[in-house]
């Protein structure tokens, strides 16, 4: 008798909401309910997921979020009420501009942001140069890269080979969501040209064990990945994918996303997550990929917090 072929869908264990943004989205919640009288604004995406910014637009904050807008002009516009950092760190120059305008200030700043922040600092103040391995223009890396002209964003190969450094002090070290293997890459050519480098390879935690959750999966023929396009750790975690030689990769905001696609009978599928990614985002699409039930379609943004 012919065995029946049978789809096989998985959940990939870490994946989904770090720590750094159950506690933004704490510290948000919380301020808007101690704040019910004045208007609330959040500077950026709270965390990496429209979702999420939607549903706080709900309980009455309001995300600044226009990318060709600075974090400066952004506070140029406000005149009162509380003003809410994101869980990526914020200069220090656009935070005190905050509070002279005599704005209410929460920073919702991640730790692992902030000991990377000090870190830093410190070396710094003992004269070395900063090569920072991160993404343009994202939030965290816009953060530390004002702090001083002696940091400089490694972005790939091309800033390395434009940079001529005379100073013998140099760290190495990252912005936290960044991929595991263009990191150490990105690391090994830094110490070529520059033997003397110290490092401190600073992927956070959760970074770092949802990479390599999905960098243990075996017999797996697609990883389907749920997060916002903005969320860079969710990106990572489709570049680990196509690394690992994993043979389909989807990139899906939502369990609608997926009404289009077709997967064989006995496909075998993991999913995971990105570190801002609502569970019932998650839930929606395990749950879809099961049942096809159409109720999955609809995302509930009363669900999301
Ligand atoms: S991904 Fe890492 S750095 Fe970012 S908020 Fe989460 S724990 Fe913090």
């Amino acid at each position: 008798m012919d065995s029946v072929k049978k789809m096989i869908v998985r959940r990939v264990y870490p994946s989904g909401y770090c720590l750094g943004v159950i506690n933004a989205i704490k510290i948000t919640r919380k301020t808007i309910e101690e704040h019910p009288d004045e208007p609330v604004f959040i500077i950026g995406m709270i965390v990496h997921n429209r979702y999420v910014v939607e549903a706080f637009r709900n309980l009455g904050a309001v995300t600044l979020d226009d990318r060709d807008l600075s974090k400066e002009a952004m506070i140029d516009r406000i005149s009162k009420g509380v003003v809410i950092f994101t869980a990526h760190g914020i200069s220090d120059h656009i935070r005190q501009k905050a509070l002279d305008k005599g704005l209410t200030v929460v920073d919702a700043s991640c730790k692992f942001v902030l000991n990377n922040r000090d870190l830093i600092r410190k070396h710094l103040d003992e004269g070395y140069v900063i090569l920072y391995i991160g993404k343009k223009k994202h939030p965290e890396a816009e953060a530390i890269l004002s702090i001083s002209d002696d940091i400089h964003l490694i972005t790939g190969k091309k800033d390395l080979d434009s940079l001529c450094i005379g100073n013998e002090r140099i760290l190495v070290t990252n912005q936290t969501t960044m991929s595991i293997y263009d990191t150490r890459e990105l690391i090994d050519a830094i110490k070529v040209k520059y033997p003397q480098a110290a490092v401190s390879e600073d992927i956070c935690d959760a970074t770092r064990s949802r990479q390599e959750a999905v960098m243990k999966l075996t017999d797996t023929d697609t990883l389907i990945i749920v997060g916002d396009p903005r969320s860079n750790n969710t990106a990572q975690l489709a570049n680990i994918g196509r690394n690992c030689g994993i043979s389909r990769i989807i990139r899906v905001e939502q369990a609608s996303d997926l009404k289009d696609v077709t997967f064989s009978p006995d496909e075998r599928i993991a999913v995971t997550a990105g570190a801002s990614t609502p569970s019932y985002l998650t839930d929606s699409v395990i749950g879809y990929l099961k049942e096809k039930d159409e109720r999955y379609l609809k995302t509930d943004i009363s669900r999301i917090l």
